[in-house]
């Protein structure tokens, strides 16, 4: 790392154009260290500094409000929670959500691994929101443990389950929508019948099919959240490149999942909006 600059950080930052939501404004429940229940092979914080199940107060509420009535958040399409980690591990998840609703009626989403929706608490923070976006990148511990690395105690059973009550808890007149968020990588992308077999048992709303579009950084600093910015330029760090799908791969995979599943699919290689 060169050149650190020194300021204070906003808990808030874009909006930025992304290919799942529109433009969105980053939420950062967790800020500095970056910290998660996984640590992906692909994750662009880099090797996570704080691996944990561990749920707090990271960034206080308050704080929170503060920055997004200072962001630009008129100008954005959607408000997700995601940002340097896990943002089901931040405690004042479902306050914060209910915070900005009293702001604004923009559409609120979270990306989450869904490691913690286990916890009765965790779901009942989670359907504050319109969309709850789900990792599912693994069919099995043993693809689970190479693509995602889990804090110790997390299978894809116990992931599973927490989704499955996500979707009783929800219920057929509830208003929150579950996406599915799927990464291929070499490790899965030769299991997309076990990844059918369990789409079929969750029957999201919808699936989003992605591939890593970053190489994986070695060092991470938070001003580089979102990638964007000329102050994330100031700090450079080597990068890996990844083994990312070709574009032919990624459609082979769209038509199989869709035939199999009847879901409807957008594609990093194809986004809707
Ligand atoms: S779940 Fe997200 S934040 Fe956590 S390690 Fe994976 S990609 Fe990174």
């Amino acid at each position: 790392m060169t050149n650190k600059p020194q300021f204070i950080v906003s808990s808030v930052y874009g909006p930025l154009e992304s290919w799942r939501l529109g433009k969105s404004l980053g939420i950062d429940l967790i800020m500095d260290p970056s910290t998660c229940s996984f640590n992906c092979t692909y994750c662009q914080l880099g090797f996570i500094q704080k691996i944990t199940i561990e749920r707090k107060i990271y960034v206080e509420t308050k704080r929170v409000i503060e920055d997004f009535k200072a962001s630009k958040w008129q100008e954005a399409d959607v408000i997700t929670f995601s940002g340097s980690g896990e943002p089901t591990l931040a405690i004042n998840l479902g306050e914060t959500i209910k915070e900005i609703k009293k702001i604004t009626t923009k559409p609120v989403s979270i990306l989450t691994n869904a490691t913690m929706l286990n916890l009765d608490e965790v779901r009942k923070d989670v359907v504050e929101a319109d969309i709850v976006s789900v990792k599912i990148d693994a069919p099995d511990d043993i693809t689970l443990k190479s693509i995602n690395r889990p804090a110790d105690g997390i299978t894809i059973k116990s992931i599973l389950e927490g989704i499955k009550k996500l979707k009783l808890d929800i219920g057929s007149k509830g208003k929150t929508k579950i996406q599915v968020q799927m990464m291929f990588m070499p490790q899965n992308k030769n299991q997309i019948e076990k990844l059918a077999e369990i789409l079929n048992e969750i029957k999201p709303d919808e699936l989003a099919l992605n591939t890593p579009t970053r190489p994986y950084p070695s060092g991470w600093d938070i001003i580089t959240r979102g990638a964007h910015g000329e102050d994330a330029k100031k700090i450079i760090y080597e990068t890996k490149p990844l083994k990312t799908l070709t574009k032919e791969e990624a459609k082979a995979i769209e038509e199989h999942l869709k035939e199999l599943t009847g879901l409807k699919i957008i594609s990093v290689f194809n986004p809707t909006m």
